[in-house]
Parts: C-alpha cells; structure tokens; sequence
C-alpha cells in the first residue's frame, strides 16, 4: 500500500493505483473527460489525451496528467491550486473552441461532461478560436448518429470498441488539426451496433436515435431493471418519458454485464410501445387493441376481461369434466417472471388438477437440465460466465456464443486477448469466435458424441486425468472407461471430420489446463442424443476434476432471459419448484399441505409430447385444450405443418401474450399480457442470479400483468391463489424452496444473488459443488455415438442446421417490432458453401427453395465459406421462412428434445 497526500488529505491506497483513482477514491474531484470513472470489469486503458486532468506535485515543476501517473509513497498531489485549476480550465476553454455551441439543442444536453466542465468552471466566453474543419453529420444508420464536430478526440469509443468488445470499428486518423476518430477507410459506420461507444461518448458527438418518442436524459424517469431478451441477464436503466421507453443505458455495477450491452438490449427495446401491441390485422386500425380477444364466427372481435375470463373458465371447466384434468396443458413462458411461472404452474397443478405444464426450455436446454441432473446433481451451471476469466483453457462447444449470448462472449474475449486463456471452439460453422480460437474443431453437425468421446480417449491415453478426484468423488468410471476405448482419433476423424490431429490437440489443452471450463449452448442440446452428449461433457469434467472449482465447470448457456428461473419454478411436468420431483411421495405432500390440494400424482406430458398427443390415433388420450403464455409455438417448435395442425384440432387454445403471434392467430381467446417493463418480479440469469425486474411503464391500454391474470383465471376456477404482490409470491416461492430461502426482495434491490443461498445471511454461490455433490458422487456415463436421425442422402442431400443472428432473437415476435433492427437486419438467408452453390449454379442473394421430407421454404442464398460444404444453416427467427417448416420432430428419449439443428435436406432453384 502507498500513503500519499492530496490537498493536504492523507490517503492510502494499493501501489499501481493512479492519482487520478485515488483521488476519486477520496471523493476529491479533478476534472477528466478520456478517462472512464470505473471500477468494473470492462474499464478500458489508460489514454492520458485530454489533458484536463493535470495536477501539481510537489517538488516537480512540471505538472502531469493524473489520470497516467501512478502514486508514489510519500507523494504530495495538488489537484485545487491555483496554478492547477488555472491549467485544467485553459484545457477545457481549447477543447470548447473547436465545439460548436447548440447546447440548447444538442442530444446530449444535461448529460454531456464537456458542458458539465464548463458549468463547473464558469467557462461563458472563450479566448481561443477554434480551427477544426467543419464536418457533415452522419446519420445513414438506423441507430446511432456520428456528429464529428462535437468529438473531443478522447478515444473513449476507440478504446471500447477494441478492448472491450474486439471489434476495431472506430480509429484516429489524420494528424495535428486535422485529427479524426473514424472507421475504416473513413468509411460509414457498420458495425456490431452494441452501442458501447455511444454510453462512454462524453460529448454529443456519438448518440442513439429514438424510436418511441423524444426526450433528452435529464427529463426522463430512470428505472433499473434487467434485459428482457437473453439468459445472460444484463442489468439496464430504462429511460422513461410519458409511458414510453425512450432509450436503454446499461449498469455499470452489475457483473452480468458491467456497463456493456448488445444490439437487442440498448436499441431493440422499442417493440414495448409497438402499434401492434395486440393489433389484429383484420379488425380496422382505429380498433388497435390491447382488449382480450374472442373469437366469434371464426374472427375476433375485442371483449371485456370479464367477457374472456368467463369464456375461458366456462370451456376450462366442460373439458375437464368431460375428459379429465390431464386433457388440459399449459405452457409457461421463459419471458415471464418467476412469480408468474411459478404461479402458471400452481394453476395447473391446484386449480386444474394437472402436471401437464412446460415451457420453451423443452427446445432448448431440457437436455441440460436433465443430463446435468443425473450426472452432477443439479440442472444448471456450475459456474458463472466470469469464470471465463479464470480459466486457463476454455471449451466452448455448439455455442454461436459472440451471436446468441454477446455480453458473455465479451468476457471471453477478455480472458483470451488480456490473460492468455486457450480457448478450444468446437462448430461445424466458422463463426466470428473462431477468429479468437486457438483451435478449431469443424465437426459435422449432429457428432458431438463421438468428438467428446475422442476427446476423453486421448486424455485417458496421455494420462490427463484426475485419478484422486476421480477416485473420491465419481461412480462407474470403469464402465465410462470402457465405453471410450474404441473412440481412437482415427474413428473420430471419419465420424466427425475433425482432423486427428486437432483432436489430439484441444485434448490436452483442456486436459493439462489448471483450471478447464465448458460453456455450451443448443448446438450440444438440440439433437436426438442431446441428453447424452449432455452426459458427455460432464465425463469431461469430471475425469479431469475441472469441476468444483472457480474457472472450471459445464455450464449450459441459457437461451431466453428467465428459462433458468422458469425451469427452477416448475414450470415442468415431472417437477415442481426447485425440481422437486412430481413422483416423490414426500415432496407432493409437502406441495398438498404448502397448496391445500391433493396434487396429480403422474408426471404430466413434456410440450413436444402434448402437441403430438393431439393428434394421436387414440381418442382418449387427447389433450383436449391448451393454455399458451408467452410461447410461439408454431414458429419454435419443430415441424411447423405438424404444430399448426395439432393447435387446429383443439377444443380450446387460450393464448396469452403481448403481440398478435402466429399461434395467437390460431387461439379461440386471446388473453393481453405485459412486456418485462410493465411489470415487477425477478428473473433468474444463466448464472442462477436471482435479480429484480421493476415496473418502468404501465400497462399498455386492458393489458394487465401476467400475474394478475393468472390471479383471475384460479379465482373463477374456484381456486384461491396468493393474491399478494409479486414479493408475497416471491416470499412464498423461499418458503418452499431451500435453494432460495436467503434471497428476499430488500437483499437483490441493488444486485442480485446466485442461487444455492439458503438463508439470509448467506452470500449465494458462485460456483457448485465445492464441497461435492448433492447426489453423494458425481455419475459417469457410458455414451455411446449415435449419428441424427436424419442423414443426408441422394435426395435430400444437405444437413440442415439452425440457429440464430446477432440482431434477432427466437421467434422474433420482439425483434422484428424494433424498427432499426428489422431495418438492419430485415431477413434471414440460407448460408451456403460456394462450392455447393457452384455445382447448382447458385448466386449470392438468389431465392431458392429449401425442402425436407416435412416442408418447404423460399429464402434466399448467402454464399458463404462460414458453412462447410454439405452443410446449410438457417435462422429461425423468421416466420416467413420458418425454419421449423423443415426441421425433424423426432425426440430425444430422455428430455423429449426435438433435433432442430440436423436435418436432410435438398435446394431447388426452380421456383
Ligand atoms: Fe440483453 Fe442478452 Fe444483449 Fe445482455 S446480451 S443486452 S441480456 S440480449
């Protein structure tokens, strides 16, 4: 530690700490503008260019830039002399006379550092004469507007966009007055539009452009809350102004994110004030609605909640009588909150007598859950995506991680560019990760098996294993042993592609690192043997005991924002809250006492299962009505002909959501719920953090909050559900969960807390299984190769395989309502190899026919070498060219997965 003094004040602080940080530290100001006041994890380096922040020090004539000089013991720092501030203000005065002066009506107006500085230091005429060239504002993006006049050559955005999100947009160019930050070539901006250079912007030379409204920072109501797209969680400020979301910033504490965000969380929020908030295109546009929906004489018209309710409960209630509870299911949502799912489920349980409820996470990490389950003993993460920076070696296996999960995959970035993580990408795709990689593992799509068994042979052989470990903490090794001994390198190589040799490599890279960690994503789960592969991963860890550890781990990146929390809440058929299980004598008696209900004692029908069940031979077994919250089935589930006919033939399809969907448009009712910025409650990230979602706007028009709704619905049903607010949900969920017990609302207002936390005096967990596992020990198991269920022939000779883009997300009911992400990115194509689309004579960007043994598509072509040859890659955000109108609706035997990323497929050119 160094002592030093600033303006006489003694202060300590650790050694390489800069007078600038320890000032700050001592709450003693000096002016910066290059400089980041932040401590977090994404603080980019030291620039030392605006020279504001000049300080004298004692004993040196000279005075020096504080934000680059470092403390010394016994340094004496003068930060308020009149020397000192004289030489800060004549900086700040030369940067103001090359900025022009439209304060009045500048963006950034009440929240630029510059006016700020100025303010500060009574700067109201300017000696100097400015002479920067004037220069013509950018405005051709659909996000973010580039004054070049306002810029103060801080390098801030320069910085950001290279060390933290590696994308090396912006640069200086020219020299002397003629100094420029600019893009390559001086060329427009097209970029990751992350918006991580508009938020560190200190002027209003960078800025966003509003789509909901207009308002600048200082009259808007700031409310902090979490992303509503994806499982990683980032925490943001929604900026508020007559019930509308004009504009997002992120957080700069919380660890999901630490002051970053990706495209969909800082500009793809507009879709929460969206006209079709509820709209039927068929009713006039003076009815835009946000009223429930009946169908009569097969449209809709709009009635009253009382209306809708009655309706719902009335056919509810003939179907149960006639055909029993189990002929109704429902579907949670991963876009709802944990008290909404956990009540969704407690609907169908107590009020309608059923364990038929899921959710989306059966498409995508059910897998997981149960794989993860049986081998380690608990369906999630092991760690948390910080521990990317604690690894040594990082595996990363069917995880378009920089596309689906942006902000995780910064941290990544990080631990390869700044603390020399090996990072092994396991992706039949060449995706942008792969640039980071130190080895690439190109397998086929749908072989992940026999890779991971390739993988444990060669470490096996080379002795890269962790007998002690294996010894006290595992079961059935010899049999796992066994099982791996015929996948040689050589096999591996024709089974997968991989070459032997790249095999053999990322083996021991991930077996000799101290620290290994797997992070993976739908690539491993969305396969027929994707529980398995699940079981695969985990060999992994635990023969080398990368696992219990800070920077070890399997952790399964989850796709939506709360499919953790909705998995953790029961929103699942064969368990209720904190996965206690359906078919346990004494956890139903401990739900019957905690509900006052006797509980259905058989687990009920996994999603994929209840929409086949629909259209099964035997009448008995129907289910006879569907109650959808939140979900988009026909355009998430495989199959899409097989889906819509299924939802066609029920007796009743309540469906409740914020948009008129295309499974919405097949409902005999529609119930208006609310975005995530209407409403309160929790989500739980892919990190198991548990953090608080808070009401920004109020409901738009008659919709109401999830919750209330499903209130509603018990009350008539005639059962009585808590009837408290969100915390008294909250409350009860700790009551029956121990995992959660220690996590109260007063605990999370700020940041949230990582689940196992048993009590409230309890810190929460960064990582499981430290003092082993909740099963006794951890299981291997022998996984044997099983190619898809699909392979390509002489007709239908592509494998199809899907995913998703930066700009959307899932069924891009969201996305697709932001107007400048639909305007940049307004379509999905078919990625094809160029030698394929050579042999058929394909052009980049022509329209093909993409047809499997289910359906077809028209869609057009990008020639690209990002897919191997045989190969086709289509995203499923797009429901004019749904991929699921081709995928396979074959099932993984264990979590009822369908194989959405490998299935047979051939192109046409003539349409
Ligand atoms: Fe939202 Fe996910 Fe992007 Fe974060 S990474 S801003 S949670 S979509």
């Amino acid at each position: 530690m160094i002592n030093i003094k600033i303006n006489g004040k003694e202060i300590t602080v650790p050694e390489g700490t800069t007078i600038l940080e320890a000032a700050r530290r001592a709450n003693i100001f000096i002016p910066s503008l290059c400089d980041e006041d932040k401590t977090s994890l994404f603080k980019t380096s030291v620039f030392g260019g605006c020279r504001v922040c000049l300080v004298e020090i004692e004993g040196n004539p000279r005075l020096v830039a504080s934000c680059y000089t470092q403390v010394a013991e016994d340094m004496s720092v003068k930060t308020d002399s009149e020397r000192a501030k004289r030489i800060q203000r004549d900086m700040i005065e030369l940067l103001l006379s090359d900025h022009p002066n439209d304060c009045l009506t500048c963006e950034k107006n009440g929240a630029c550092r510059l006016q700020e500085l100025a303010y500060i230091y009574g700067i109201k005429e300017n000696r100097f004469t400015g002479a920067r060239r004037s220069e013509k504002t950018e405005d051709v993006n659909p996000f973010i507007v580039r004054e070049f006049d306002k810029c103060i050559q801080c390098g801030r955005c320069v910085r950001a966009c290279d060390e933290i999100r590696g994308v090396n947009a912006y640069c200086f160019a020219g020299r002397g007055f003629n100094t420029k930050v600019t893009t390559l070539f001086d060329s427009v901006l097209d970029c990751e539009f992350c918006g991580n250079c508009v938020d560190v912007c200190p002027t209003g030379s960078l800025t966003e452009k509003m789509t909901s409204g207009y308002g600048r920072i200082w009259d808007t109501k700031k409310v902090e809350t979490i992303c509503g797209y994806c499982g990683v969680g980032c925490g943001i400020t929604l900026h508020v102004r007559d019930n509308k979301v004009l504009k997002v910033s992120p957080s700069l504490e919380n660890p999901s994110n630490y002051g970053t965000l990706c495209v969909k969380g800082k500009f793809g929020l507009d879709f929460i004030n969206h006209p079709d908030r509820l709209t039927v295109p068929s009713l006039k546009k003076e009815q835009r609605i946000t009223t429930p929906l009946l169908k009569k004489n097969g449209s809709f018209v709009e009635v009253g909640w009382e209306e809708a309710l009655d309706f719902v409960v009335k056919r509810l209630k003939e179907i149960k009588e006639e055909y029993g509870p189990d002929s109704i299911g429902g579907l949670s949502s991963a876009k709802c909150t944990n008290e909404e799912n956990y009540l969704f489920q407690k609907f169908m349980r107590a009020a309608i007598g059923t364990n038929n409820v899921d959710h989306c996470a059966r498409l995508c990490h059910s897998p997981s859950t149960i794989g993860l389950g049986m081998s380690l003993g608990t369906g999630a993460m092991t760690n948390s995506t910080d521990d990317f920076l604690l690894s040594d070696a990082i595996f990363v296996i069917g995880s378009n991680t920089i596309e689906a999960h942006p902000v995780a995959a910064l941290k990544l970035k990080k631990a390869v560019r700044e603390k020399g993580a090996k990072l092994i990408v396991a992706d039949p795709r060449k995706i942008e990760l792969v640039k980071f990689a130190t080895i690439w593992l190109p397998l086929q799509p749908g072989t992940n098996s026999a890779l991971l068994n390739g993988l444990a042979h060669v470490m096996l052989n080379e002795g890269l294993i962790n007998s002690e470990f294996i010894e006290a903490k595992t079961e059935n090794y010899d049999a796992f042993k066994a099982a791996i001994g015929r996948y040689t390198p050589e096999l591996v190589e024709k089974l997968t592609g991989v070459p032997k040799d790249r095999i053999i490599k990322a083996a021991r890279i991930y077996g000799s690192a101290k620290r290994g960690s797997i992070f993976y994503g739908m690539g491993i789960t969305q396969h027929t043997t994707g529980t398995e592969t699940v079981l695969a991963l985990a060999n992994l860890a635990l023969m080398t005991g990368h696992i219990g550890k800070e920077g070890t781990g399997v952790n399964p990146l989850r796709g939506q924002n709360n499919v953790q929390g909705a998995c953790d809440m029961g929103a699942l058929p064969n368990v209720y809250p904190g996965y206690q299980k359906v078919d346990d004598p004494a956890a139903r008696k401990k739900f019957e006492d905690a509900w006052g209900v006797s509980l259905n004692e058989k687990p009920g029908l996994f999603s994929t299962e209840m929409i086949n069940s629909v259209l099964a031979p035997d009448e008995k077994k129907h289910i006879r009505a569907m109650y959808i919250m939140g979900e988009n089935p026909l355009i998430s589930d495989p199959d899409y002909n097989h889906t819509k006919k299924a939802l066609t033939k029920l007796d009743l399809l309540i469906v409740q959501d914020i948009f008129y969907s295309d499974t919405a448009e097949m409902a005999h009712v529609v119930l208006p719920g609310v975005s995530f910025a209407e409403k309160n409650g929790t989500y739980i990230n892919t990190d198991r953090r548990v953090q608080r979602l808070r009401q920004a706007i109020t409901p738009l028009g008659e919709s109401r909050e999830d919750l209330d709704i499903i209130k509603m619905l018990s009350e008539r049903i005639g059962y009585k559900m808590n009837n408290g607010s969100s915390e008294a949900v909250w409350d009860e969920i700790r009551s029956l969960w121990p995992a959660v017990t220690g996590i109260t609302y007063s605990r999370i207002e700020k940041l949230g807390i990582q689940w196992p936390c048993p009590t409230t005096d309890h810190p929460g967990t960064k990582f499981l299984y430290k003092d082993g596992f909740p099963r006794g020990r951890a299981k291997f198991h022998a996984v044997e190769f099983m190619p898809s269920a699909e392979l390509p022939d002489d007709k239908y000779p592509f494998i199809l395989t899907t995913g998703r883009l930066l700009f959307h997300f899932h069924t891009g009911t969201m996305t697709r309502r932001s107007k400048g992400i639909s305007a940049a990115v307004p379509e999905g194509n078919v990625e094809i190899n160029p030698t394929d689309a050579g042999g058929l004579g394909i052009a980049d960007m022509q329209v093909v026919k993409v047809v499997s043994r289910r359906g077809e598509i028209k869609i057009k072509a990008k020639v690209t070498d990002r897919v191997p040859k045989g190969v086709v890659f289509i995203p499923f955000h797009f429901a004019e060219a749904a991929a699921n109108m081709l995928t396979n609706n074959v099932l993984d035997p264990y979590a009822k997965m369908a194989e959405l990323k490998s299935c047979a497929v051939k192109i046409e050119t003539n349409l």
